[in-house]
């Protein structure tokens, strides 16, 4: 069996009615930019089957064959998604997008001439007329601290649901973030302008990547991203460089880009594409990573990383330059990858060895020792993942209540395939149990993390203490065996 290219195939004009509309709905798609990079390769490879099957070569028809499946597989995936994107995150819509472009390119052609195009920018736009309403600037005081709601931020209407961009932005300028890189930074240093407008660009694009689902979306990663950017601002971490500080907010902010709402276990158990394409492995944080990546290769304008400087002038005197893309990619990489929690353990004892090598006396995390920062990045990317509970309450229980009600439509996902619920993905049992589930994550996982990330960054026992405070309120639901609905009544006043 297989396409057959012979004049019995001549395609009809009712047919070229039908394909016109088909295109057209799937032009009407809301297709994240995965999806579109998986098919734009998908027709390429087509394309090139095609020509060799016109050359005679008959067992690419097969080929051609799975891969029109493989395509309709991911058009039938987006239309599955179509009502719940439509209904929450509007696309970035077009004045929030001239806005931010409005605000880099006047930031950046008002640089001074004493300035290196890199320090000035952020100066500069600190300066420049601020786009934000009284409300919006009230809660993003809070950027550089635990304490920042991104909840609130997405809730503003300047913001239009473009949370991480906004975020990022004010990060990257008033949280004083691009004003600390040195000019070296850039292959060239007179394309500051062009580097700012792509890394807008390029976590705009990202941002449009994440899904409507309850938990694993554009706040999510929004939510991240603030964590870590707190924990770099430690003052045990002031060995970061500036470079260094924007690769980490790069991989938070990317950490769960095309996130669908279910688990790897989920991925295995179905079997599906994205299962197969990584061979079962850290499924979802491979496409994460991958997606991210393959963003920059097929759109030049958010390749920020492209504009990396190649022969970044070494630290110590007599060492070699240092290509800065293929480094910043490793580590982009190796964090992005243990978010997978199947690495908590491990992250765990690499955060124990960092503690211990930091109590050791005149030892610190060395900038000289590649594998103690990547530990130290992996952990801190890690403990902002997981970081929900260690929140002012209204907070933390935002984020329970949405990864519950994620877990548990995960849950009926499986009945409905016929699969094997998961575990925590049960709903009817889950809701019996929310206090006691809670507790035991936070037993388990978090407060352990939190302790121990507290003896690497002092900051962080302020987390430990809001933490005690969430668990205080879990015990007494516990006690007085709460429901789900009066487990979270609070959110709901
Ligand atoms: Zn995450």
């Amino acid at each position: 069996m297989g396409l057959t290219v012979s004049r019995q195939d001549t395609v009809s004009s009712t047919d070229v009615r039908q394909m016109n509309s088909e295109t057209h709905e799937a032009e009407a798609l809301p297709l994240h930019v995965g999806q579109r990079s998986q098919m734009k390769r998908l027709c390429r490879i087509m394309r090139s089957k095609l020509q060799e099957v016109s050359q005679g070569k008959r067992e690419a028809l097969q080929d051609c064959q799975e891969l029109a499946q493989r395509l309709e597989a991911l058009l039938d995936d987006a239309s599955s998604r179509r009502g719940a994107r439509s209904s929450s995150k509007e696309l970035m819509p077009q004045e929030v997008k001239d806005w931010l472009t409005k605000q880099w390119t006047e930031s950046s052609a008002r640089l001074g001439e004493d300035l290196s195009p890199i320090r000035g920018a952020g100066a500069t736009l600190r300066s420049s007329r601020a786009p934000f309403g009284p409300e919006l600037m009230e809660v993003l005081d809070k950027v550089g601290t635990p304490d920042i709601d991104v909840v609130a931020v997405q809730g503003q209407p300047e913001v239009a649901g473009n949370v991480t961009t906004v975020l990022f932005m004010y990060t990257l300028t008033n949280g004083g973030v691009f004003d600390q890189l040195p000019a070296e930074t850039l292959a060239d240093p007179m394309n500051a302008e062009l580097f700012q407008d792509r890394l807008l660009k390029f976590v705009a694009a990202i941002e449009q990547a994440y899904l409507d689902v309850p938990y694993h979306n554009n706040m999510h990663a929004a939510d991240v991203m603030m964590m870590m950017h707190s924990f770099l601002l430690s003052s045990n971490m002031s060995w970061i460089s500036p470079i260094e500080h924007l690769m980490c907010l790069m991989a938070a902010v990317s950490h769960d880009a095309g996130h669908d709402g279910v688990n790897n276990m989920f991925h295995v158990k179905a079997q599906s594409l994205v299962a197969l394409r990584y061979n079962d492995k850290s499924v979802l944080e491979n496409m994460h990573c991958a997606l991210a990546f393959e963003l920059m290769k097929e759109n030049e304008d958010l390749n920020w990383l492209g504009l990396m400087n190649g022969a970044f002038p070494p630290e110590t005197p007599g060492g070699a330059p240092l290509d800065l893309r293929p480094h910043l990619r490793r580590s982009i990489i190796e964090m992005v990858l243990v978010t997978d929690p199947t690495k908590h353990n491990v992250l765990m004892e690499n955060l124990k060895g960092l503690v211990q090598a930091k109590s050791l006396p005149g030892s610190h995390v060395s900038l000289s020792d590649p594998k103690q920062k990547q530990d130290a990045f992996n952990v801190l990317l890690h403990s902002a993942d997981v970081s929900n509970a260690t929140r002012k309450l209204p907070v933390a229980l935002y984020w329970s209540r949405q990864v519950l009600l994620e877990f548990w439509a995960q849950g009926d996902q499986e009945k409905s395939l016929g699969l094997e619920v998961s575990p925590l993905c049960d709903r009817a049992s889950g809701m019996k149990s929310v206090p006691q589930g809670q507790l035991g994550f936070i037993g388990f996982i978090v407060r352990p993390l939190f302790l121990e990330l507290s003896r690497l960054l002092p900051e962080a026992s302020q987390l430990v203490e809001q933490l005690g405070q969430t668990e205080e309120y879990w015990k007494e639901k516990k006690a007085v065996n709460a429901s789900f609905e009066e487990s979270f009544a609070l959110l709901d006043r």
